[in-house]
């Protein structure tokens, strides 16, 4: 498939290309609903139709009004009833034609919105298939903006211009079969003069959504402006360091940049359609002249004169509808391919389908595992072969960036290492069921997410089959420690949290960290546990006393423990120190306080401390 900038540089060549996705959007609107469709593509013909046979019929109707004018002077009388006649079937004509406009519109009011609806339960459906990794990918990450904001109503669009060419197809070839009757020549005029718009159409078209391409960065960044500036968990730091001016000047920046770009491109479009439509208003006088001379010299009746060029105006208004529509539909098609190069982007795809492990004896194993973030220069972590049998606890310690949370983030399967293999229970990551997995992994990061929820379904969250088991919340939130301040809230486990919601409350750090333990709590059925730091906002006493409980209640379990406390860290039955992405020591309190090495040290340091 052609990329962005392919397209860029070969546009006659994708401007072939990219009419695929015309087809695509089609079947998604007929599978959206057939009904509305068929009823859409039925108006469709008659809409087209109508207007060549509402000009028929208006011929007819001069030239009966002519005869009977005739009549009456010769006679002093005359049939009215052919003219009567005459006015009821034109009025009928035009009565339908108004009926056929309506039951379109109404088609497409109706599918705009089923459709809109359907892409965008495709793209979230998508997300939820993807990669950490592409979450945090920059340019991935503006594809899935792109596709957001506007494929939505991309294919409906791109359907409606297609049966906006079609009518005026039909409605064109109509006009045309009344033409050549008049001459063959006079088509070919009115097909001609609505090509030059059309081509300047078509370039601007691209012109127009390669802009949007580059602008989508901008976008972004003014959009992350909005949230600093408008949200209120910004709003402490911005007040405080007075982000406030500078931001907006930033924000009112970019808006200008992406301003003049556009302003710049409705200008030269605007002014060459003006100048290129010209061609048009020149060719309908043209032919006027050509018809008037024609009916004067006796060659076409006086009804005949006033449908050529009813048929001559609308015929025009039918070429430069279908032109405006291919160059939409142009512009639409490029829209679409940023919808399906989006999703079609390879997800999260595990081969395996294990549901479980092939000997419960054995722990978790790293064999020589590396992984460097995407687009990072230095692998994160490297080289780490580490077991852990089932029931242990392990402490991971080390400075900041030295890899930890790296290490559990492949445990939870989030990242793929580059090198070597993790398994559980003897079998390698990769073959495990995914679902199976993840039930038996609870893990509560230090960015854990504060749910603007209640805050028994923040804990809830922790085992999504349990989400409103209140009874589980409470037996939850009592391992976590979390019930008594919970207690003390106005509606205890229904307080709802945070600030975006009528009567939400706000939380300390440290009670959000309790409530975070209480979820890892609500993963009853996982044999491996990682807390990665959610007691630092904790004093130390009430820290080591967290851990301590904690340990009691996973002791057939696997627990792995992130902290810089080495009071709390000291009982693990394995302690890791890791530095720059290496292990470089590991073993039992005891025996790195004899090894004297960092351990030691840095225990040494914090001990004293305390002192
Ligand atoms: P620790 O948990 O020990 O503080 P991390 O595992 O979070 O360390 O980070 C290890 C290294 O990986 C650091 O150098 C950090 O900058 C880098 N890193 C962490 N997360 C990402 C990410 N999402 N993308 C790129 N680099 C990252």
């Amino acid at each position: 498939m052609a990329t962005v900038s392919e397209k860029s540089v070969m546009p006659m060549e994708s401007f072939l290309g990219v009419w695929g996705y015309s087809k695509r959007a089609i079947a998604l609107v007929w599978t959206t609903h057939r009904g509305l469709t068929v009823a859409l593509g039925l108006l469709t013909v008659c809409a087209g139709l109508l207007p060549a046979a509402i000009a028929f019929v208006g011929q007819l109707f001069v030239d009966a009004v002519v005869a009977a004018i005739a009549a009456f002077q010769a006679d002093g009388a005359a049939d009215y009833a052919p003219v009567l006649r005459l006015v009821v079937i034109e009025g009928v004509l035009v009565a339908a034609l108004a009926g056929a406009q309506r039951g379109i519109d109404f088609c497409q009011t109706l599918l705009r919105v089923l459709l809109s609806r359907r892409v965008h339960v495709m793209i979230l459906d998508k997300a939820l298939t993807l990669e950490l990794a592409q979450f945090e990918d920059s340019e991935f990450y503006d594809k899935l903006n792109r596709a957001r904001q506007e494929a939505s109503s991309r294919p409906l669009s791109l359907v409606n211009r297609t049966f906006t060419l079609a009518r005026n197809g039909i409605a064109l070839a109509s006009y045309a079969g009344l033409l050549a009757q008049f001459s063959p020549w006079a088509v070919v005029v009115l097909v001609c003069a609505g090509l030059p718009v059309f081509l300047a159409e078509a370039k601007f078209s691209g012109e127009r959504f390669r802009i949007f391409q580059w602008h989508s960065p901008l976008r972004r960044m003014l959009l992350y402006l909005e949230i600093v500036l408008a949200r209120e968990d910004h709003a402490k730091e911005v007040k405080l360091f007075n982000l406030g001016p500078g931001l907006m000047r930033r924000y009112r920046d970019i808006f200008s940049r992406m301003y003049r770009d556009e302003r710049q491109l409705t200008v030269r479009r605007d002014s060459w359609g003006f100048a290129l439509g010209l061609f048009g208003t020149l060719a309908f006088y043209g032919a006027c002249a050509w018809v008037a001379v024609a009916t004067i010299q006796g060659q076409i009746s006086l009804g005949q004169m006033t449908m050529y060029l009813v048929v001559f105006r609308q015929g025009q208004t039918a070429v430069s509808a279908m032109l405006s529509a291919i160059g939409g539909m142009y512009e639409d098609n490029l829209y679409l391919s940023n919808l399906y190069d989006y999703l079609e982007q390879p997800g999260l795809e595990r081969p395996g389908g294990a549901p479980g492990g092939v000997d419960a004896d054995k722990g978790i194993a790293f064999a020589d595992v590396s992984f460097t973030y995407p687009g990072a220069a230095t692998p994160a972590v490297r080289n780490i072969t580490l077991d852990i049998d089932p029931g242990q606890s392990v402490a991971l310690v080390g400075h900041n960036g030295s890899g930890k949370t790296t290490l559990v983030k492949l445990l939870a399967g989030l990242y793929r290492p580059d090198q070597g293999s993790i398994s559980y229970q003897g079998l390698d990551l990769e073959e495990w069921d995914p679902a199976a997995l993840k039930r038996r992994i609870g893990v509560i990061f230090q960015d854990f997410t504060r749910y603007q929820l209640k805050v028994g379904e923040n804990i809830g969250v922790g085992d999504i089959e349990a989400l409103m088991d209140e009874p589980r919340w409470r037996e939850a939130a009592r391992k976590g420690q979390a019930s008594g301040f919970i207690e003390t809230l106005p509606e205890h486990y229904e307080t709802q949290l945070g600030r975006w919601f009528n009567r939400g409350q706000e939380l300390s750090s440290g009670q959000w960290q309790r409530i975070a333990l209480a979820r890892a709590f609500m993963r009853e059925q996982a044999d491996i546990l990682v807390l990665d730091e959610p007691t630092s906002s904790m004093d130390a006493e009430t820290e080591a006393e967290i851990f301590e409980h904690f340990r009691s209640l996973t002791k057939d379990r696997i627990a792995i423990l992130i902290s810089h406390r080495f009071s709390t860290v000291r009982h693990a039955d394995q302690i890791v120190v890791l530095d720059e992405g290496r292990i470089i020591e590991r073993g039992a309190h005891a025996e790195l306080m004899a090894l004297d090495g960092r351990y030691a040290r840095l225990f040494e340091l914090q001990a004293r401390a305390y002192r």
